[in-house]
């Protein structure tokens, strides 16, 4: 059984995390953040090890341990009682962030749509990123080198997931407008899939 998903797109800093933490609130929606799911592994983890190399250089985990890190934390919530794939929607934050991993889950996963929350002002992410360094304890949005090499990531290997799906899929969004009116464009979009 695949399961039914919306996918939240959108670069570092454009409110992903936001605005998927209040949908996961609504019933029948089941929120899994992979940025979330990496920081919440132990510093003893081989796999935590992993992820601090990569994300503080501002690159992507390798994508076989990205896929099976998501499918043992999907596995445990449905364990847990936590996410039903039967009655829930997934809503996905930074998975699949390229197209190998859209590839990869493209048995598991079917996507109803794709809710791009696009932002044409770089200076803004950045002032974004920088304010929540602090506010979040977030090493990689501490360093501005490390900000823009993230960017860079997500022009160069995230951007062409959009082409994976198809623009009948897409949902475009002003990632710029204040959080409670993006949240209402967001929940107009999911009212109608
Ligand atoms: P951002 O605000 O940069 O979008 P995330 O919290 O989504 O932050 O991700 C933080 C870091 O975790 C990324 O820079 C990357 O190193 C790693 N990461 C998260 N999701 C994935 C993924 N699907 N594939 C590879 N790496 C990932």
């Amino acid at each position: 059984m695949k399961y039914r998903t919306i996918l939240l797109f959108g670069s570092p800093g454009s409110g992903k995390g936001t605005q998927g933490r209040i949908i996961g609130q609504i019933p029948d929606f089941f929120y899994f953040s992979c940025g979330d799911a990496f920081r919440n592994l132990r510093i003893d983890d081989p796999l935590g090890r992993v992820f601090i190399d990569y994300s503080s250089r501002g690159l992507l985990v390798p994508d076989e341990t990205t896929i099976s890190m998501w499918s043992r934390n999907i596995q445990a919530a449905t364990l847990q009682g936590n996410f039903n794939p039967e009655r829930d929607t997934l809503v996905l934050d930074g998975i699949p962030r390229n197209p190998k991993q859209a590839d990869m889950l493209k048995d598991t996963l079917n996507v109803i749509g794709l809710i791009h929350l696009a932002c044409l002002d770089r200076s803004k992410m950045i002032e974004r990123l920088q304010r929540r360094a602090l506010r979040e304890n977030r090493l990689d949005d501490a360093n501005l080198e490390v900000i823009k090499r993230r960017l860079e990531t997500y022009d160069k290997e995230t951007t062409p997931v959009l082409d994976y799906y198809g623009s009948e899929l897409v949902h475009e969004i002003d990632s710029t407008d204040h959080p409670v009116k993006v949240l209402r464009q967001i929940l107009d979009v999911i009212v109608r899939l």
